[in-house]
């Protein structure tokens, strides 16, 4: 596996060997359950009380404000199922946009069939959701607004600081699903007036399956998971101690190393997007040009599929993703690339390729080089593309 590049690190990414090293002892040696007395139960909650300090400080929040989960969508039902439960005698009325994660919007349908109003509000060309936008969508019984901190398909960050402003302005609990943020880019709760912020460990190189909630203090929340005490009572089920100590660490690594990460890929990123633009016609870059994350690169290819694309990068042993989603047995390209005024062809040609800190040059190097002719092979197998350049 070890010439394999991996260009998805918005899906997921690998466990990063500082975090291995740091959860081993709880994998091998300190198996106890937090809620017990002995000593070995005392070193998981001591490990857990040390990663719940490390999240709190990467997002300037307290320790007590940061509630482990099993996972960001889990982190999305609570707040949104939660907050509903908890106003649904001051409103009905939740504000998202229509291009947050599945976590959310399916969450809303929901909420919709339970007697729930949402609006979604649209985005521009670039992805962006307009504060103006937001303000004008209030109305007297909305209890939440819900804005993605940034988009993880195409990359785009959210006026975040000004949409909280709004809402603190206006009394209204604000939440960000800040899955793909956490650890790539900057977050303050307290100067982005942050009520809720979801976060998730796999996304950042600790494992699947752990996940957090930043709950401001004071804010009012129903519970989602029903049980035992942990959590302070406030999310049941036995502490996920693993999940829990490398989310910690990772979260802490990537704090320590944002500065210098970020300059990397975004230098990275732009020598992808740059090259390919300049050497494939009817090509585009989704998202916004500017304030997107440091690793994202979203382009849409005229002309072909996609998915076609993705067998043969991996077949040069490259894992990126794509717009359209025909694997995963639906038809309908990407909510997100027809919400920026992509018609149904182009984004059925996109490609996501997503660096990681662990990407190298070389490997940018190598894309770079067999991108462009995949695309070419395969357009020269399209009736349509033969068309436009015979018409040139
Ligand atoms: C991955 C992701 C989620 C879901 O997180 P899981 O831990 O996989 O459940 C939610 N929101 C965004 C923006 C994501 O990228």
């Amino acid at each position: 596996m070890n010439d394999l590049i991996y260009f998805d690190n918005a899906a997921t990414t690998p466990i990063r060997p500082e975090v291995y090293e740091e959860i081993k002892p709880y994998l091998e040696t300190y198996y106890g359950n937090a809620s017990s007395v002995y000593s070995i139960a005392r070193e998981s909650k001591k490990a857990i009380d040390k990663a719940r300090a490390q999240v709190a400080t990467a997002l300037n929040a307290k320790p007590e404000e940061i509630f482990f989960t099993g996972c960001g969508s889990e982190s999305d039902n609570w707040v949104l199922k939660g907050v509903a439960c908890a106003l649904k005698d001051k409103g009905n009325h939740i504000i998202t946009s229509c291009i947050e994660h599945h976590a959310i919007l399916h969450t809303c349908e929901f909420l919709e069939e339970n007697g729930f109003e949402v609006t979604y509000l649209p985005v521009d060309e670039y992805g962006k959701v307009s504060v103006e936008d937001v303000r004008k969508a209030i109305r007297p019984t909305t209890i939440l607004v819900s804005i993605m901190f940034a988009n993880n398909e195409i990359g785009t960050i959210e006026p975040i600081k000004e949409i909280g402003a709004l809402c603190k302005e206006k009394g209204i609990y604000f939440h960000t699903d800040a899955v793909q943020a956490v650890g790539h880019v900057k977050i303050d709760v307290q100067d982005m007036n942050i009520d809720f912020l979801s976060l998730s460990g796999h996304k950042l190189g600790a494992p699947k399956g752990i996940g957090a909630l930043y709950i401001r203090k004071g804010c009012k929340i129903k519970n989602l998971i029903h049980g035992g005490q942990q959590e302070r009572g406030r999310r049941a089920g036995t502490e996920n101690v693993i999940g829990i100590v490398a989310l910690g660490k990772a979260i802490e690594l990537a704090m320590e190393e944002m500065d210098e990460v970020t300059a990397r890929l975004v230098y990275l990123r732009d020598k992808v997007i740059n090259s390919i633009l300049s050497q494939v016609d009817y090509a585009r870059l989704n998202g916004h040009p500017t304030d997107r994350l440091p690793g994202n690169v979203n382009i849409s290819f005229e002309f072909i599929e996609g998915e076609s694309m993705l067998l043969l990068l991996d077949a040069n042993k490259i894992c990126a993703s794509s717009g359209s989603a025909c694997t995963s047995g639906s038809l309908d390209p990407s909510h997100v690339l027809l919400a920026i005024g992509l018609p149904h062809e182009k984004a059925h040609g996109s490609l996501r390729i997503t660096l990681g800190y662990q990407n190298t040059e070389e490997q940018v190097d190598k894309l770079i080089e067999v991108l462009p002719p995949i695309v070419q092979r395969l357009r020269d197998m399209s009736p349509l593309y033969e068309e436009i350049k015979n018409k040139k």
